[in-house]
């Protein structure tokens, strides 16, 4: 039999490439790297890399499919929602098992992800659609307060803004406007955004596995900062979860059914979700794992060489079951580091005693020297990770929290 391809759509170089190719040489896999430049070892290892158009995913279709011809794919995965639009495309050009083009969109986007999962009856907030050049004074007038204003495209938090009445609604939208001139966004969808209801309550996030439309569970994480704005701004993940298992299975019930409302039935799903008296709230359901670093938090199995977020990953693409694989016993912590302010990085100093404190793990910091560091809203990416493993979740968490006392970020 020949070994099994996996076609692999990589957002950016700050995933973990890294993890994939550990886990396809466990597996006995061949890996092709795509994305969208061309790599310097295109020419010297052709099976290895493949530039695509990730900016248009049909071209990106034609061009895997003469890559196919040479190089049969048996497995695509993507990394992030973009890229899980390009290999929908892909999938169905190759024939290849894969969430659908339709539902890939309709994840990515957060409106007619709003109006599909209230269709279907999924709890969500009350939400309306505000197009840039609507008269926004009038439309803050209509608003339930507090509200939430969101891009309806964008990620990691970024652009998301809570107003608590007409003014801040109106300096809200203004604000997001200027987001979506910004040159690194997307211009479809740049000319309305979206409002909705705030939910208050706890926020946990899901990391699951869809096979057959059945939602296997691989993590719930509690976010013990509280989240109520006027950023967003992601901090602790911890696992596992806190709240009680019944709570628990009302998120899992929850999440299944929306992902049964978007038509995602195979592949990661990343949830957002918030819990109070009313039971869970969908905030959002997308069809990509947590992102990129942050999976490293996760580890599977319980023997000595435990399988990775990524592994698993390869295993669904390359059709190889993962039911019944379950996290490892221990709690796991992991802490975006925030941007302290805006500024460019001149120097992050204390890693290494960061590093030191019981239980952390890793502290990997992605900013580099020089780079510009920009803050919720505007910003939308984070200077560095922290990762921790204890035997309980408070433990972890307040490992992460000791970790992060000692970094100092010298900014200009
Ligand atoms: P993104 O895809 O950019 O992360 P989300 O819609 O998931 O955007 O919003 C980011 C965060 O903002 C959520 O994790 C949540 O903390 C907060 N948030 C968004 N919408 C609401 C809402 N309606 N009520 C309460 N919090 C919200």
């Amino acid at each position: 039999m020949p070994r099994p391809r996996l076609l692999l759509l990589l957002p950016s170089t700050t995933y973990r490439a890294a993890a994939f190719v550990a886990a396809a040489r466990r597996l006995g896999a061949d890996l092709t790297v795509a994305s969208d430049h061309v790599s310097v070892f295109a020419d010297a290892q052709p099976d290895n890399f493949l530039a695509l158009d990730f900016a248009q995913a049909e071209r990106a279709a034609e061009q895997a499919a003469a890559f196919h011809a040479n190089y049969p794919v048996t497995g695509i995965f993507a990394g992030d929602d973009d890229t899980v639009v390009v290999a929908a495309h892909i999938a169905r050009a190759l024939g290849l098992p894969y969430t659908t083009v339709d539902a890939a969109l309709a994840a990515r986007d957060k409106h007619r992800q709003r109006v599909l999962l209230r269709a279907a009856g999924v709890p969500v907030p009350d939400f309306a659609l505000v197009a840039l050049d609507d008269d926004l004074e009038a439309r803050a007038r209509e608003a339930p307060y507090p509200c939430v204003l969101k891009p309806l495209r964008l990620a990691a938090s970024r652009g998301v803004i809570r107003a608590n009445g007409p003014a801040e609604f109106v300096a809200a939208a203004r604000r997001i406007g200027r987001i979506l001139q910004m040159p690194d966004v997307p211009r479809e969808g740049a000319d309305a955004l979206l409002v909705e209801a705030f939910v208050p309550g706890p926020e946990v996030a899901l990391e699951g596995l869809l096979d057959g439309g059945r939602l296997q569970v691989l993590a719930l994480f509690d976010k013990p900062d509280p989240l109520d704005g006027p950023f967003f701004e992601e901090t602790i993940y911890v696992t596992p979860s806190r709240l009680s298992e019944e709570a628990q299975q009302a998120i899992a019930d929850c999440s299944q059914a929306a992902a049964r409302a978007l038509g995602l039935t195979s592949g990661p799903v990343h949830g957002e979700l918030r819990f109070n008296e009313r039971g869970p709230w969908l905030i959002e359901l997308a069809a990509r794992p947590i992102g990129g670093r942050c999976g490293a938090v996760l580890r599977f199995g319980v023997d000595a060489e435990p399988l990775s977020l990524e592994a698993l990953h390869l295993h669904q693409a390359l059709g190889m079951p993962t039911a019944g694989v379950t996290r490892e016993p221990r709690a796991a912590a992991v802490m975006m580091i925030p941007v302290p302010r805006g500024g460019t990085l001149r120097e992050l100093r204390g890693i290494e005693a960061a590093r030191a404190v019981a239980h952390v793990e890793d502290v990997v910091i992605t900013a580099h020297r020089g780079q510009e560091l920009v803050p919720l809203p505007e910003g939308a990416s984070y200077p560095g990770f922290i990762f921790a493993r204890a035997a309980d979740p408070e433990t972890a968490v307040r490992a992460v929290r000791a970790a992060h006392a000692h970094l100092a970020f010298d900014l200009t």
